[in-house]
């Protein structure tokens, strides 16, 4: 097997701001992987707030490179282990080789990984799209420049109910929001039925990540479902919240790979949890492995090509928020090998 890599930074078509900060661009990290002639590929976008860079994916894979390429790939779950026991404190970068090892085990069946995992791609449910906090007034023309059945709205700042309550006078459309840890117990519960009022259908991360006595008072009273995405990192935290949280909120990066993904998904199931699968500003490449589980999911939030202003390959498009499959094998994608 042959491993290449390359860092991108891709541009934003607005600078994208949430409760945590502003960003104009996404550096990300893409795999290649290559076995007798058959290329693969991943990614893994870096995000401050986990604190792992690109830089940091690349030196630890130029480390290990060779144990990498002297694996002998069967299936992706066994190669799932062995990157995970190779990289255990970079979640990130075997997000982005796990990626890469579906997409060419997809490619070597000839078949499209939903096709293999036996999943109805007429279940998949249609995905939101983001809008970044900003003025109010500019909230209202970034929603007007993209007419879209769902909204995710970020919030977490002091005006985010009368931001709501503005955009709400503009469309009919589904909203749903994320405070991405920015509220207090007390704020959520001032806020919530606000939201609910609005025609909110879910809120996403309402407390800091930590906040678990908070999260129970808050999961017993909330009139609208709570859904974990700080709060739950990796699979040991699905079952941390049961109890806390109505759903969780999957990221291939953040947990490690489309395989600790699909064993988050049952493990929510068992559980009787909703499940949200979600994305950290992918290019086509991540956002198209999100594509082949959303048969699984309740909610998904795959808007990273929408909202950044370059991409790096084909192969994913909506049509109203739905999304639109081809019949490419893997992860369904096309992109320039490197
Ligand atoms: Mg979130």
């Amino acid at each position: 097997m042959q491993v290449k890599f390359k860092k991108y930074e891709l541009f934003f078509h607005h600078p994208f701001t949430i409760s945590k900060g502003t960003k104009t661009h996404q550096p990300t990290f893409i795999i290649e992987l290559e076995y007798f002639g058959v290329k693969g590929y991943g990614e893994a976008p870096a995000i401050s707030y986990y604190n792992i860079t690109v830089e940091k994916m690349i030196a630890d894979l130029e480390r290990k490179k060779q144990f990498v390429e002297k694996f002998a790939f069967s299936d992706p779950e066994r190669y799932w282990h062995y990157l995970h026991h190779l990289f255990p404190v970079n979640p990130f970068l075997v997000c982005a080789l796990d990626m890469a090892g579906w997409d060419l085990y997809g490619k070597l069946k000839g078949k499209q990984l939903r096709n293999l995992w036996g999943l109805d791609s007429s279940k998949s449910p249609i995905t939101d799209y983001t809008i970044g906090i900003d003025t109010i007034e500019n909230m209202v023309v970034k929603m007007k420049e993209k007419p879209w059945p769902i909204y995710k709205i970020k919030v977490g700042v002091d005006n985010d109910v009368e931001m709501v309550a503005e955009l709400r006078k503009h469309t009919d459309a589904v909203f749903r929001v994320d405070a991405n840890a920015g509220w207090t117990l007390e704020q959520a519960q001032d806020k919530i039925p606000q939201l609910k009022k609005m025609g909110v259908e879910m809120v996403e991360q309402p407390l800091a990540k930590d906040n678990w006595e908070g999260m129970k008072v808050l999961f017993a009273e909330s009139p609208l479902p709570l859904f974990a995405d700080e709060s739950c990192v990796a699979e040991a935290d699905v079952e941390k919240c049961y109890g806390h949280f109505h759903g969780i909120n999957i990221k291939f990066t953040k947990c490690s790979g489309i395989t600790p993904a699909r064993r988050m998904i049952e493990q929510a199931r068992t559980l009787n949890m909703k499940v949200m699968i979600g994305c950290m500003n992918e290019s086509s490449i991540g956002t198209a492995a999100i594509a082949q589980l959303a048969p699984l999911a309740d909610f998904i939030d795959m808007d990273g090509p929408l909202l950044l202003a370059e991409d790096i390959a084909t192969g994913v498009t909506f049509d109203n928020g739905r999304i639109c499959y081809n019949d490419l094998p893997g992860l369904g994608i096309a992109t320039k090998p490197f």
